[in-house]
This record gives C-alpha cells, structure tokens and sequence, in this order.
C-alpha cells in the first residue's frame, strides 16, 4: 500500500472516524489486512473460551436449517447453564450483597430484539428475553416485572449461587475491595453472533454482570446497541469486559455503524475501543470487541491483552486471542 493510501486510511479511522467519507476512501480502508476473512457459512462467533462449547451448539442448530436468531439462543445457553462460567446464569458470581442479577439481550435480522435486566432466580435470561422480543410489544424488561413474566411464561425459579460462588463471595467480603481484576473478575460475558446458511444475522449477549457490583447496577449486556447490536445489512458486534465503558461509548452500535461507513470489522473495532481509551481510565478495566460482517469477515480488539474468542467457521472451531491496544 502507498505512502499516500497508508495516510488517509489511518488519518480516516483514526483521527476523524469513517462517518462521511468520499466512496473511494472507503474502498482503501476495506483493503485492510488484519480482517480475517473466509466466505463460508454459516459461521458463528462469541467471547471467550466458553464460546467453543456455544459455538457447537449453535453450528448444530445452523447446519439442521435452523435461523440465526434460532441458533444464538440455543448457543449462548450452553455458558449459561454451566456453573464453571462464572459470570453468566447459573454459577454467576454475585453482587456485593450475594445475589446473583441476570443481564440478557438477543436481536434478529429484521431489528427486533428482546432484553432483560437485573433478573434474579432464572437460569436461562436469553429466553426470558426471546420471549420478551417474540410476545410483548416492548424491548426490556427489568427486576421484578422481568421475574414476573418469566414465571407467567413458565419458566422455574431457582437459586443460581452455587456453593462455589457463595465460597468466593464470603472470601471477597473478608477485604469488600471492589477492584475488578483484568479478564479475572470483570469478564465471562458471552456475546455470540451467528451467520446462517441464507447469510442472515443475528446476535445474543447474556451476563452476571461484574462480580461484587453494586445491588442493582445494570451493565452493558442489555442494552441493544451497547453490549450486542446487528443490522441484517451490515453486521453485527458484541462487547465484553467492564459495561460502564461500552455503555459511555454505546460500542457495538458505533462499531456497526462505522462498518456501514465502510470500515472493516477489524478497523471497526480497534476505533471502538480508541473511543473508550481515548476519554476513560482504561489502564485498569478490559473491554473486548467482536464484530462480523455480511461477507463472514471478522475483527476482535481489546484494551488489554488476554482477550480471547472463539471461531466456527469452514469446519472448525477454534479459540483466538485478540490483538488489543495495550500490547504484551
Ligand atoms: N460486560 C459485562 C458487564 O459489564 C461484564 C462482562 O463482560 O463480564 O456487566
């Protein structure tokens, strides 16, 4: 690439943001080497390792026919019924005051999506939030009107604090020092993304939230266009790490939109989490960004090393750590 070309593409994505430049600037910066590409699908994508379990049960749903939006549900509640995934449903670590809160988002390919928050005793929060997307006129739910519709709906109230949490929980009381520990305390959300055979998309984020939070505190994860956003046309994305940050910066909709612009997921996401460097103390918090695009390209970027993601795609599922802007 020229001196020239190398210019405006950093200057373009850098400095000014993608936001309305001319076509054939746009064409330059879809030339970009880090997005790793492939054709096929369907494919799927989600954080962290917990993603390989999701991503198989998702592929499976996909190579039966099944939709995308399908697919996503069925996948992230592998992590969320497994209480080794200690930040997502059951086995969630607690807040301060030793409850487990659900956060949970899930959006199709026409736009319509679903979402809970702060939902107690409930393993499976993507559910409640399909139901909500599929069977009510609105998008979020939260607390007690969100346990309310899910007992309607027929879903089991159950206690989510594993013996394990409990333990961890009365180990953090002994110092009540919230400082989340980078990709140890402040990670674990599931955000999965899948394309289907037809090549529609669709996304879910599911989470405990940051362990030891405040009673109450909502993070990113159910909040459409923050922890997870897709538009059938673009793309989509998914966020992880501390939700304050991705909700200041509302990241996966900036992300997809700076793709429309013609970003690729690559360049997407290293400018979401510049957004978030650029304004916050990032040297103590890990955010993690994925995003797919229509063609099955993605990118990952993260602030700090240690992010990782799984990929199923070309008949393989495979964990990837992520570049970030904090080098090793
Ligand atoms: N994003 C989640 C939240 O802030 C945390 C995580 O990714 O684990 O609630």
């Amino acid at each position: 690439m020229s001196e020239r070309r190398n210019f405006i593409k950093k200057s373009a994505i850098g400095a000014l943001g993608a936001f309305l430049l001319p076509k054939s600037t746009q064409a330059i910066m879809n030339t970009n080497n880090n997005t790793h590409s492939a054709k096929e699908f369907p494919m799927v994508i989600s954080t962290w390792r917990h993603g390989l379990a999701a991503n198989d049960a998702a592929m499976n749903s996909l190579l039966n026919g099944d939709k995308a939006i399908d697919s996503v549900e069925i996948g992230v509640r592998v992590p969320e019924a497994d209480p080794e995934s200690n930040s997502v449903g059951y086995g969630g670590w607690p807040d301060r005051d030793g409850h487990v809160t659900l956060d949970a988002c899930i959006m199709d390919e026409t736009g319509n999506c679903g979402s809970v928050s702060f939902l107690q005793n409930i393993k499976h929060p993507i559910s409640v939030a399909r139901k909500v997307m599929d069977e009510t006129p609105h998008v979020m739910l939260s607390g007690k009107g969100a346990l309310q519709f899910a007992l309607e709906k027929g879903f089991e109230e159950e206690n989510l604090l594993t013996k394990k949490g409990e333990k961890r929980w009365r180990k953090w009381l002994e110092t009540s020092e919230y400082k989340p520990i980078i990709n140890v305390e402040n990670h674990d959300t599931i955000g999965l993304l899948a394309l289907d055979k037809k090549g529609d998309i669709s996304g879910a984020c599911t989470t405990s939230g940051l362990a030891w939070k405040l009673h109450g505190r909502v993070g990113d994860s159910p909040v459409i266009g923050a922890g997870m956003f897709v538009d059938n046309e673009i793309g989509g994305c998914c966020a992880t790490g501390v939700g304050e940050a991705v909700l200041k910066t509302l990241g996966s909709f900036l992300i997809v939109e700076l793709m429309r612009q013609g970003a690729t997921p690559q360049e997407a996401c290293e400018e979401g989490i510049a957004r978030i460097v650029k304004n916050q103390n990032y040297k103590d918090m890990q955010i993690g960004y994925l995003a797919i695009n229509k063609k099955g390209e993605h990118g990952s970027y993260a602030v700090h090393p240690g992010f990782n993601y799984a990929l199923h795609q070309n008949g393989e599922n495979k964990l990837i750590d992520s570049n970030s802007f904090i080098k090793k």
